[in-house]
Parts: C-alpha cells; structure tokens; sequence
C-alpha cells in the first residue's frame, strides 16, 4: 500500500456501523414512534430473516486507560443480580411488542467485560432470553471474552447454548504497553484462553489488537503480531487507537508524550498489516483480518457480508434489538439508544418503560444512502439510483473524482467499484455518501470534523 496515500487518508472518518451516524441522531426520542416502527419491522423480519440481539454486560474490574466503551468499573459482584434483574425486565417490556416468537438468528454479548458475570449468571440470563425464543437452525451466537477472567466454565456453558465464537480483547502484548494502558494480562493467559475455547469447540476465536496506544513501538507492535500469528486465530480486529480525552476520561490518566506521533501511527499500522498479510490473513476491509478458512473471508468473498453495530457479520438479519445500559437497536428504518447510566436505565426498566433515550428515523434518502454505504463496505462496489443523481452530483461526485485520481475507485454516473488498492480507503469512500458529513462541512469538500 502506498504509504503516502495512507497520509492523505488518514482522517477521523467514521467507522460505518450506522448510517446516520450516532453523532447526527436526535438527543431525545419519541417512544411511540419507536415503538411502531419496531413491532412493524419485527413482524415483517421475524420469520423471514430472524433477527439478531446484542446484550450489554457493562461491568468490568478495573480500568483500561485507552477505554472508551460504556462500563462501569468495580470489583463488587454482588451487581451482577440487580443489572440481571433490569435486563431481563427489558426483555419482557419488549416481547409485549412482538406479536411472534422471536427467531434468534444472531446473539452476541459485548461490554464491558461479560465474562465479568460468573458462569452461573450468564447461564441464567441466556435461558431467560432463550426459553421465551426460537433458535435459528443457523443461529450464530458470539461473546467478548477477557483472556484474564474467561473460565472452562464460561466456555463449557457458553457452547452448550450454541456459542461457537469468541472474541478476546487482547490489544498489546508488551508488558510496558499493558503497565501504561492498564491491562496487565499476561501472554500465557492469551494463550491458554485460546487453547481452551479451541478445546471446547469453539470454532472461530477473534482478537481485537490496537494500534497507536502510549508506548508502542515497531519492535513491540512485531513482538505482538507475531505471538498472535503464533496462536493463529481466525479473524483479527486490528483497531486504530482514538485519543478522545474529552469524551473518555481514562485516557487523561496517561501522559500523552508516550503516544507514538501521527507517523509513527501510520508506520506501527503498515508494520502490523504486513505481517499479517504475509502469513495468511486476508484484509476483508474496515480493520477486519481473516483467515481463508473462517466464516467471515467465506461471507466476504461470496458478498454476504453485513454490517452492524457488532461490526461486520456473517448474518444478514435486518433487524437489531441491543438489551442494556447504552444498547443500541436497529430496525432498519429507525434506531434507538439506550440510556446511558445505569441510574436512569435502572429507573426506566422499574417502571415498566423502554429505556431509551435518543434515536433516528430514517427517511427515504437515509436509507438510500445507507445501502449504498454498506453495499460499498460489504462488496467494494455499487449502482446509483437515477432519482439520486441531483444530491449524488452536488455531494458525492466531486469527492470521487479525487478519489479516482489516486486509483481507489473506478466510477461513473451509474455506479462504482472500489480497487483492490480502495479497499484499504473503504471508510473514505463511504464518507463520500455520507450527506450528513458533507452538508456538515461547510464548503462540500473533504473536510472531516464531526463524525468519529
Ligand atoms: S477496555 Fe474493555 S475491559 Fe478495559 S475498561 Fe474498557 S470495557 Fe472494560
């Protein structure tokens, strides 16, 4: 990859799990509206597709400095009971909605930490949900799993409930790079972590790695790499660190000197990819790495890649019900969020509400839009809409004309393909139809400022 491209490119663009993007959503929703909107897409996407859920498990034991997910640190399990309390009254005050059975097709439980739950209340909160539901004969049931707290009996329990994916959050193996971030998690737990969910049957083990953290460095970032190609798991997430000290306070609790500079950053990116690349793992685009044998290269080269708020998926359900503090749910045309402290969604959950709090409804160009974003990030090409011409002329256009000057994208007024050399701009290509972005900017051209 050329790597003065990468300088060029290297702009805060989003990364795509919605469009509208969160940032352009209303602060405040109106319940009823959301309400219809997901009993009219429950009814038509239930027993066609079935439909995914997220479960958010918040809680974590201490605190990552680089963190900027909802969690709530503490070290007092006896939380576990109250959140499992709230979480499966939502889970009710939403089944009032459905008129049918569910149809899980897809479950993933994120955090936080969910493997801060022991075995016995994640057990119980999975029945809960399932005993009331249909399982997909090719459901696809995924975890987030800390190498440092993930148990056998997590993972026995988990399997014998379909689970077949996990996700470790490994992000840096150096001891230096775990001291400064605060996440001392030993190599040999990575390993072991892995070594027992292969032993159990887990059929595709995914890490998530970070680059641009305090301390990194190129021997570290190989070091790293390396011992993860060791392990060789299936799909690796390699996430690009974004400083946000504003917004994640964590990230204050380290000096910024010790992170690596806007070039370092671009050289500790290229370091990884290419070690990566050159033993077996294929980019499948937006920081996802897979190995020709797992589920997720099959989906991308066969063009049934999805994309959601989970990130890429194998599943194409149109239809997304999160569960928890922050969750978010999509129903293809409208999306709602959770609250986000545990107060206000406690409270909201006693009194028999949905407790979400802000949201978008799509209209019909946001959802024109919106296809042609994630056709773009799913199959590398797409064909425009004749109705869309005059907006696509004044927002999108002038961007890809540059964009084809640089060889990322072949276009005209009837479509585009992106080059092999795109692919590694997708989020770029895609912000060209992001008419949110462009008519945020003040003069259309490819200034990025809002949406990260
Ligand atoms: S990075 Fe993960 S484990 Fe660390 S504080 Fe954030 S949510 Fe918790």
């Amino acid at each position: 990859m050329h790597s003065l491209l990468v300088r060029k490119y290297n702009q805060p663009v989003p990364r795509y799990t919605s469009y509208p993007t969160v940032p352009f959503w209303k602060e405040e929703i109106d319940v009823e509206a959301w309400k219809t909107a997901f009993r009219n897409k429950f009814e038509e996407q239930n027993h066609t597709n079935g439909i995914s859920l997220y479960l958010h498990l918040p809680f974590c034991e201490s605190l990552c400095t680089y963190c900027g997910c909802n969690k709530k640190i503490t070290t007092n399990h006896k939380v576990e009971e109250e959140y499992l309390l709230a979480i499966e009254k939502e889970w009710i005050i939403y089944r009032r909605l459905m008129k049918q059975t569910p149809v899980i097709r897809e479950l993933h439980i994120g955090g936080g930490t969910p493997t801060f739950f022991s075995p016995k209340n994640l057990q119980r909160l999975l029945n809960f949900i399932l005993k009331s539901s249909i399982i997909h004969p090719k459901h696809e049931f995924s975890i987030e799993g800390h190498p440092n707290n993930t148990t056998k009996e997590h993972l026995k329990m988990l399997y014998s409930l379909g689970f077949r994916r996990i996700s470790y959050g490994v992000q840096d193996n150096d001891p230096e790079v775990q001291r400064i971030i605060n996440r001392i998690q030993p190599f040999e737990n990575v390993k072991r972590a892995t070594e027992m969910a292969r032993e159990i049957g887990f059929t595709s083990v995914n890490f998530d790695l970070i680059y641009g953290l305090p301390l990194q460095t190129l021997e570290s970032i190989e070091r790293t790499i390396n011992q993860t190609i060791e392990l060789k798991p299936d799909r690796i997430a390699f996430y690009s660190y974004a400083h946000v000290p504003w917004t994640s306070k964590a990230q204050r609790l380290f000096d910024e000197s010790h992170l690596p500079s806007a070039e370092e950053k671009i050289l500790l990116y290229l370091k990884g990819k290419e070690l990566l690349t050159k033993n077996d793992y294929v980019d499948i685009g937006m920081d996802h790495f897979a190995l020709p044998t797992d589920e997720l290269y099959k989906a991308w080269k066969g063009g049934r890649l999805h994309r959601n708020f989970m990130g890429y998926t194998t599943t194409s359900t149109k239809f997304l019900l999160g569960l928890g503090v922050s969750s978010i749910s999509d129903t293809g045309n409208a999306f709602a969020q959770n609250n986000k402290t545990l107060h206000d969604y406690y409270q909201l959950v006693s009194e028999n509400k949905l407790p979400i709090k802000k949201g978008y409804f799509l209209s019909e160009e946001d959802e024109a839009f919106r296809q042609y974003i994630l056709e773009i990030i799913c199959k590398g090409e797409v064909s425009f809409a004749e109705k869309h011409l005059p907006v696509l002329e004044q927002y999108s256009f002038p961007l890809l004309e540059d964009m084809e000057k640089d060889g990322l994208i072949v276009w005209d007024k009837y479509g585009l393909t992106v080059t092999p050399q795109g692919h590694n701009f997708l989020r770029n290509i895609c912000s060209a139809f992001d008419l949110y972005l462009r008519r945020s900017t003040k003069d259309g051209k490819n200034v990025f400022s809002k949406a990260i």
